[in-house]
C-alpha cells in the first residue's frame, strides 16, 4: 500500500468516521481546520489548527501527507486550488466549484440529461417576481447559490410573501428560485469511484428531515426496485462525467407521480450513508479512504436492513434508551457541548 498519510480538511464527525476507516487499512490520518478540538482530531494521528488561507500551515499540512481529501463542500476552491501543486487532491477542485454553487450545480446536472425542479437566476427581487411571472406560479423557494446547508440561506414564498424583504433576507445578490416541488419522499445515492474509473453505488435509502436536517434514515428504501436502480444510474452517471475519484452524494426527490427529480450533490461521504459502516462490509468511508488513497473500492453489498437515527441536540439521551438493544450501532462525535441543531452521533439499527 503506497499512501501511508492521508490529509483532509474539515475537522467534523465526516472526518472522524474517514480517519477511523483509514486507521483501519494501517493508513494515518492528519486533519487540517481551524477549530481547536473537533471531532476528527480526536482520532487523528496529528492535526494542523489554522485558517483555510495560511498558506504557511497548508504547505505544511501538504508535506506531510501523501494525499488530500476534504469532508464538507465549503473549503475554499482556491485552498484546494493552492494545496493541489504540492500534492493530489480528491475529489477534483472542478466538482467542488459545482457543488458549491447551486446555479452550476442544477446548470451542471440538466446539461448531463439529469432532471431538477425547475429553477432559474435571480440576483434581484424583481426577477423573482418576473420568473412567477413566467412560470404562471404563485410559490417557490428562493435559495441562496452558495453557502446553503441544512436549510439554512432558504426561504419559502408564497402570493402573499413581501418578495423584496424574503429576498433581502438572504443576504445574498445570487440566489436561485425554485418551483415547490410536491414530493413523496426524499432519497439518495452515495457512489465511490476509484482512479481506475471503477464505480460502485450503496443502495438508495430513504431519508426523513426534521426542521430540515436529516433525522432518520431507512435502508432499503420502500419503493420499487426500477426506481431505485434509477436512481442508483442517475448518481453513477454523475460520477462518471466528473471523473470522480472518491465519494459523492446524490439527493434527489420522488415526485408523487414517481419521478426523479435530483435536489443537491455532496461531493463527500453524507449522513444519509451512515448505515454503511454497521449494514455493509465495506462503509463509504472506507470506500472514500480507498478511492482518495489509490486502492480499488471494495463491494457496497449490504449484510442488514437497516435504520439510522440521527442524535441531533438533546435526542443524545437516546443513547441510554437502545445501549443495551441488540443490533443497536451507537456512534457519537466526542461533542461536548450539547446545542439545538446540532449533530451529537447517530444509532444504526441492524435488522
Ligand atoms: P436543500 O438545502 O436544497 O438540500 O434543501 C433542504 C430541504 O428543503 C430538502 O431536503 C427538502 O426537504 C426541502 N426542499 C428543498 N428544495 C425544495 C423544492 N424545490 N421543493 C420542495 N422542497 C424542497
Amino acid at each position: 500500500m503506497k499512501t501511508k498519510t492521508f490529509g483532509i480538511l474539515g475537522g467534523g464527525q465526516l472526518g472522524r468516521m474517514s480517519a477511523l476507516a483509514a486507521a483501519r487499512l494501517g493508513i494515518k490520518t492528519h486533519i487540517f481546520c481551524p477549530e481547536t478540538d473537533s471531532p476528527a482530531s480526536h482520532v487523528a494521528a496529528k492535526t494542523f489548527t489554522a485558517g483555510y488561507d495560511d498558506k504557511v500551515a497548508l504547505k505544511a499540512f501538504a508535506k506531510s501527507v501523501d494525499v488530500i481529501s476534504y469532508e464538507f463542500e465549503n473549503i475554499p476552491v482556491e485552498t484546494v486550488r493552492y494545496l493541489k501543486k504540492i500534492k493530489p487532491v480528491y475529489p477534483d477542485d472542478y466538482l467542488l466549484e459545482i457543488a458549491q454553487h447551486r446555479w452550476h450545480e442544477k446548470q451542471f446536472l440538466n446539461t448531463i440529461g439529469i432532471p431538477t425542479a425547475t429553477w432559474a437566476r435571480a440576483c434581484c427581487a424583481e426577477q423573482v417576481e418576473e420568473t412567477l411571472d413566467q412560470w404562471g406560479a404563485t410559490d417557490c423557494i428562493l435559495k441562496t447559490a452558495r453557502l446553503g446547508y441544512d436549510g439554512k440561506g432558504q426561504i419559502k414564498i408564497d402570493k402573499k410573501t413581501d418578495i423584496c424583504a424574503a429576498f433581502a433576507s438572504l443576504k445574498s445578490d445570487e440566489v436561485i428560485v425554485e418551483s415547490c416541488v410536491a414530493f413523496a419522499c426524499e432519497i439518495s445515492v452515495i457512489v465511490a469511484r476509484d482512479i481506475f474509473g471503477k464505480t460502485v453505488c450503496y443502495d438508495a435509502c430513504l431519508n426523513e428531515h426534521k426542521n430540515h436536517i436529516l433525522s432518520k434514515t431507512t435502508i432499503p428504501a420502500p419503493l420499487s426496485a426500477p426506481l431505485l436502480a434509477k436512481a442508483q444510474k442517475l448518481a453513477k452517471k454523475v460520477a462518471d462525467n466528473v471523473g470522480l475519484v472518491g465519494v459523492l452524494t446524490l439527493e434527489l426527490f420522488v415526485t408523487k407521480d414517481g419521478k426523479l427529480l435530483a435536489n443537491e450533490i455532496a461531493p463527500r461521504t453524507h449522513n444519509s450513508g451512515h448505515w454503511t459502516i454497521d449494514a455493509c462490509a465495506v462503509s463509504q468511508f472506507e470506500n472514500h479512504v480507498r478511492a482518495v488513497c489509490g486502492l480499488p473500492v471494495g463491494s457496497t453489498k449490504r449484510h442488514s436492513d437497516a435504520v439510522m437515527l440521527n442524535l441531533i441536540g438533546d435526542d443524545i439521551a437516546l443513547v441510554d434508551k437502545y445501549v443495551d438493544k441488540a443490533g443497536a450501532c451507537i456512534h457519537l462525535y466526542g461533542k461536548h457541548d450539547v446545542r439545538p441543531g446540532r449533530k451529537m452521533g447517530h444509532i444504526t439499527l441492524l435488522k
